[in-house]
């Protein structure tokens, strides 16, 4: 299947008109910091202009903007989560694409953003590697706590990761890390398990724990796991062709298993919308629950029993 910008947009079902004044989502959890310590943690999913980037496995273009964001709408949306979440020590400002492009997220209003979060002792934010600029450093003098950004690697795998459309290398991802990291600000990758175009689950394994492990190896302080999605077009046509084989929980449970395991860094699972992966209703709470424990205690626990296994 041809792979461009041109047919993944074509593909794509149609987008929900959102308002710029309003953020996409909110939410209140807890999250182990780099030195052991659980802290509260505020992330907003900000409305913004749509990213530059087509990725093939993106959705997040669904709750964008056509039109650059108006000047003065992050603000407004960053005061409308806090209204109405409780405090937390670490803010996670996360744009269903890049904080650093600046049609996304206007310049002129970081000094206003960084007012809104001065009391947050850590924000978090996105953006991909090719945008490591500046704008960072400006971004960050504003802040009066630590500042981490997370990009996404998504696989090293050599065949899949240049037809993710994502416009980057290994070595842009490494290179940006350690620019940041001569910023002093930390990085943490997300990592796909089943990209498209790794269809044996063997290798589907493998080459999520080696994009971990490269992604240590290049100074991350944290690895997100993502189970690759469909439901954005061109991955419905690639599941149907046998190009992208939907993930099952128990094998994102198998590499969150292993990348906790290398003790090398911490190392999350995401877990949103994780039924879609289940294939048992019994036991599927009880897992999810296990995965959410282990995100926060960094530690693995007793794997779920079910009669399910024996298929598997
Ligand atoms: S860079 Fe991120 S937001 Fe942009 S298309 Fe790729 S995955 Fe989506
Ligand atoms: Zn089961």
């Amino acid at each position: 299947m041809e792979i461009s910008n041109q047919n993944i947009i074509k593909k794509r079902p149609s987008k929900r008109s959102v308002d710029p004044y309003i953020p996409n989502n909110f939410l209140h959890e807890r999250e182990v910091q780099s030195d052991g310590v659980v802290k509260r943690v505020n992330t907003i999913f900000l409305t913004n202009r749509e990213c530059p980037f087509k990725c093939t496995m993106c959705d997040l273009w669904r709750h964008t903007l056509d039109e650059t964001t108006p000047e003065g709408a992050i603000p407004q949306q960053i005061r409308y989560a806090l209204s109405r979440l409780p405090e937390a020590e670490v803010i996670k400002l996360y744009n269903s694409g890049n904080f650093f492009d600046g049609k996304a997220i206007p310049k002129s209003d970081y000094k206003e953003i960084a007012d809104l979060i001065s009391d947050a002792e850590h924000v978090v934010v996105e953006n991909h590697p090719a945008l490591t600029g500046d704008s960072i450093l400006e971004f960050k003098e504003m802040l009066h706590g630590t500042f981490e950004i997370a990009m996404g690697l998504e696989t090293v795998h050599p065949v899949a990761m240049p037809k993710l459309n994502k416009q980057i290398t290994k070595e842009l991802f490494a290179e940006s890390v350690d620019i940041l990291r001569k910023w002093n600000i930390s990085s943490r990758a997300f990592i796909l398990l089943n990209p498209p175009y790794i269809t044996e689950i063997s290798e589907n394994r493998k080459w999520s724990l080696e994009s971990v492990k490269f992604a240590f190896d290049a100074g991350v302080s944290a690895c997100t796991i993502i189970p690759t999605r469909p439901g954005n077009g061109i991955m419905d046509d690639l599941l149907m062709s046998g190009e992208y084989v939907l993930p099952k929980l128990h094998e994102l449970e198998t590499v969150f298993d292993s990348a906790l395991n290398l003790k090398i860094g911490r190392v999350f699972c995401d877990t949103w919308d994780l039924q879609i992966f289940s294939e048992c209703e019994k036991c599927f709470v009880y897992r999810e629950e296990r995965l959410t424990e282990m995100n926060l205690t960094q530690k693995f626990a007793p794997p779920i029993r079910c009669s399910c296994m024996m298929d598997q």
